[in-house]
């Protein structure tokens, strides 16, 4: 990872939102705190307004102020507006998918036509079948130029003409609510709420009749702001959208009003006060599901909250793990929120020792049983929480980090479950709001239509896996262990995937399919990328270490009639047992197999 002096280097650009690498000479910032950057400065007080430093890349900057006479510039107040107005509320899980949108606008804008005129013209392409379109944006994604003279002089103005900027407006929920919206990165956002008519002129705004008695207003927000309102009575089911969350707002009786948080484009909250300002619940689905006190671990506050539906359709629990737990997705094929955790799990990756764990289920295989095992004396957050479940058919799988052998006092479990409870029909964590936020707050929801069959109130022992103790060359710490195993009876076949990015770590995972229909996961397996090979039963697998850092790895995985049993001082064959335990250990730079009687 890069150090914190590398990071700082870098900043977005407040018009084009690209990367600029602050050492460049034709970077210009505009600075109200900081004036080591003398020369490139391009204002600066000495009594701030807003301590604020705001990045542009001068070509952006000058070809924005090109498209205006002279005296409709813009200034460094409405600058600094639109920065505080656009700038995210926390670090969204995928901060790169925004671009195409916003280059299409520009493609199609007013303030692009005459410029372009010599060389595109608008009205043919709006001709075109909105695949092709796409396909075209695609291409020239992202264009700064086309961001620049087209959402963001967009948004600009919009600030502009809007006049009023950051505050806090009241909404009488007893009378009929006005809504405008503002499309930013694709998204369309509420830029207005007010109990009379908006007064602007050239925008569609909606009326929404608010019920008499309103139990729950849900918002859909992202790390921009709020992009619908839901006013519910009791009788109402919220309904879903594509946002990623959503806040719940409960209301009382006495609740007249509620307050708007306004940024100058955006709508960025709405609170209820009650002698102080609620916080409301924020979750990754309008409806969450009712659960115990004790199906939680951690205390519960008002962060980010994802649920992992399990149940019908459910073919496994694919996790990223590091010292904690990440990110929980539950695996239904390669479907669209598939796609979009898998892209969340490959950006973490690139820059972070992060596993990604699949336990797939069995036919009519529920989880019966789940405890979290942490660090006994510290805080939630420093514990390295792992959740441990145990299923109807008595597999037991853990996600987080694996403790050794010489540390086992060090750690206690929590139940998540009392007798009583039914089967676990859903996971929820907090997390995915950012890069390598750690979730060490979880908790399981119950079926109460179906009890538990046999319920357990000890955990699961997974002591008998010794974790192997190989300390890092990087570091000079021992690697954080992930455990995935498998039973060695009746395997039919293997498929194994590679990693071909990373020369040193070539194999990565299996899947083993059994004779009696059951599939088991070793390692780690990228779904949505076919296996390599495919080999029958009976396997041999070829133990690595590499040169640097003496770190075990494996090298190879074969049918047994093809193995070539060569010996030699770095690498060992092994046929697998016919019974037992194959264990595969994963860690940073590290991945080893294991056998159990
Ligand atoms: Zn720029
Ligand atoms: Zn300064």
């Amino acid at each position: 990872m890069d150090s914190s002096e590398d990071e700082a280097r870098w900043s977005l650009c407040l018009l084009c939102r690209e990367e600029i690498d602050t050492e460049d000479e034709t970077a210009i910032l505009e600075c109200t705190k900081d004036c080591r950057i003398k020369e490139r400065i391009l204002y600066c007080e000495d009594f701030p307004i807003r301590i604020c430093s705001l990045w542009f890349h001068k070509s952006c900057y000058q070809i924005l102020m090109a498209s205006y006479k002279k005296s409709k510039r813009p200034s460094l107040e409405i600058f600094r507006s639109f920065a505080a107005a656009v700038e995210p509320l926390h670090t969204p899980a995928n901060p790169f998918l925004a671009d195409t949108a916003s280059t299409w606008e520009g493609l199609v804008s007013h303030s692009t036509k005459r410029i372009m005129a010599g060389i595109f013209r608008q009205e043919l392409f709006m001709r075109l079948p909105v695949e092709i379109q796409s396909m075209i944006v695609d291409r020239i994604s992202p264009c700064r130029y086309l961001i620049v003279l087209g959402e963001t002089r967009r948004l600009i103005e919009q600030l502009r003409n809007v006049g009023w900027i950051e505050c806090e407006l009241v909404l009488n929920l007893k009378q009929t609510v006005y809504v405008t919206k503002t499309k930013y990165q694709g998204n369309l956002y509420i830029s207005g709420v007010s109990n009379s008519p908006l007064e602007a002129v050239d925008v569609d705004q909606e009326r929404l009749e608010l019920p008499i008695c309103i139990e729950k207003i849900i918002l859909s927000v992202d790390h921009i702001g709020v992009r619908r309102l839901q006013f519910l009575d009791h009788n109402t089911v919220p309904s879903s959208d594509d946002s990623p969350w959503y806040e719940i707002v409960d209301i009382q009786d006495s609740d007249v009003v509620v307050h708007v948080r306004f940024d100058g484009l955006f709508v960025r909250n709405l609170r209820i006060f009650r002698g102080q300002r609620l916080q409301p619940r924020i979750w990754s689905l309008p409806d969450p599901p009712d659960y115990n006190d004790w199906n939680v671990f951690g205390t519960l506050d008002n962060r980010h909250r994802s649920y992992v539906k399990l149940g019908a359709g459910i073919q496994g629990i694919l996790a990223c793990c590091a010292e904690s737990i990440i990110g929980i997705h539950g695996f239904r094929g390669l479907t669209k929120e598939y796609k979009s955790f898998n892209t969340f799990m490959e950006q973490l990756l690139d820059c972070y020792p992060a596993k990604r764990i699949f336990f797939p289920f069995h036919v009519n295989e529920v989880i019966q049983g789940a405890w979290v095992r942490r660090r006994i004396g510290c805080e939630a957050r420093y514990s390295s929480p792992t959740l441990i479940i145990r299923t109807s058919l008595g597999r037991v799988m853990s996600f987080g980090p694996h403790p050794l052998a010489a540390l086992k006092y060090t750690y206690d479990f929590q139940s998540l479950l009392k007798r009583g409870d039914g089967t676990i029909s859903g996971l929820f964590y907090d997390g995915m709001t950012s890069f390598a936020e750690h979730s060490f707050r979880m908790g399981v929801i119950c079926d109460s239509n179906h009890p538990i069959a046999e319920f357990h109130e000890s955990e699961p022992s997974l002591e008998q896996y010794l974790a192997p103790s190989i300390e890092s060359f990087l570091t000079q710490n021992l690697v954080t262990m992930h455990l995935t195993k498998a039973p060695l009876e009746g395997i039919l076949k293997v498929r194994i995937w590679r990693d071909h990015r990373y020369s040193c770590l070539p194999f990565t995972g299996l899947l083993l399919y059994y004779e009696n229909g059951n599939i088991e996961s070793l390692g780690q397996i990228r779904l949505h990328e076919d296996f390599e090979l495919e080999i029958m039963a009976p396997i041999c697998i070829e133990h690595g270490v590499r040169t640097r850092g003496n770190l075990p790895f494996v090298k190879g995985v074969h049918g047994s009639a093809t193995c070539p049993r060569s010996r030699n001082e770095d690498c060992e064959w092994q046929t697998l047992p016919l019974q037992g335990t194959i264990v595969w250990w994963t860690g940073y730079l590290v991945d080893k197999i294991d056998f159990y009687e």
